[in-house]
């Protein structure tokens, strides 16, 4: 089985002092390529640097909804230029976080436009982490993305009905732990919902361990097989099966 973990913060504390052994236990799991996600300026370096050491480790740079208002030109600037450097293969992670607003929602705003706007120019998918803010989010796509661009809904939990407009729009959904949390119901009706061929999956590491490692406090990209088994069961296929497309997906999607 080759499962992609398709979002995961490998250089956060907790995972980048013993990233060997992370990977390794990854491996072993089943998990066999990651998407590491820069989430400010210095992340966005760490990320690139991992990417250059793992073979199949691939990087995503992005400036976090909550980091808008510390955004510098230069981010920006030094984000287009290491887009140049192989293994960047996404954008973001970038959107909106309404639920938090560590940054103001203007400052949000702005930054998430800015992102499409290098999406179009570089012609990258974007990874977006929108919360509490649905309608804006999709507002913001409908008038500033290039029609071209990709776009995947990161830790996905949303209605029903949002959830059927994201696919409608030809947008990918991709789910973490919490559709193994049981009080999340909704979560799971969603994974019904979204045609195979429209999602991915994530861990989010080293946040919200799935079920039944909830109280593993740091997540780890090993523990997607978790999620993995949940959705096999709620789609009704097996895990090689359901394993084999997500990978099609990502791949597609990552261009990897
Ligand atoms: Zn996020
Ligand atoms: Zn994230």
């Amino acid at each position: 089985m080759n499962l992609i973990d398709t979002h995961a913060h490998l250089t956060y504390d907790g995972l980048a002092e013993s990233i060997d052994d992370v990977l390794e236990r990854s491996i072993a799991a089943g998990v066999t390529k990651w998407i590491s996600i820069g989430t400010d300026a210095e992340h966005n370096e760490k990320v690139v640097s991992l990417a250059e050491k793992y073979q199949n480790l691939y990087a995503c740079l992005g400036i976090h909804p909550h980091h808008a208002s510390e955004y510098q030109p230069l981010h920006i600037q030094r984000i287009i230029e290491l887009v140049g450097s192989g293994k960047v293969v996404a954008l973001g992670e970038t959107g909106l976080d309404f639920h938090y607003n560590f940054s103001k929602q203007d400052a949000q705003k702005d930054l998430f436009k800015k992102f499409l706007e290098i999406a179009s120019l570089t012609r990258l998918p974007v990874v977006i982490h929108s919360r509490n803010a649905f309608e804006e989010t999709m507002r913001i796509l409908e008038n500033y993305a290039d029609k071209t661009t990709k776009f995947v809904f990161h830790c996905y939990s949303g209605t029903i009905e949002q959830t059927r407009e994201i696919i409608h729009k030809g947008y990918y959904v991709s789910f973490t732990g919490i559709i193994t949390f049981k009080n999340a119901e909704i979560a799971r009706d969603c994974v019904k919902t979204v045609p195979l061929e429209r999602m991915m999956i994530e861990t989010d590491c080293p946040y919200m361990s799935p079920e039944p490692m909830r109280k593993q406090k740091i997540n780890e990209p090993a523990l997607l097989v978790y999620t993995a088994q949940k959705i096999a069961e709620l789609k009704g296929v097996d895990i090689e099966t359901l394993a084999e497309q997500l990978e099609r997906n990502t791949k597609e999607f990552f261009g990897i």
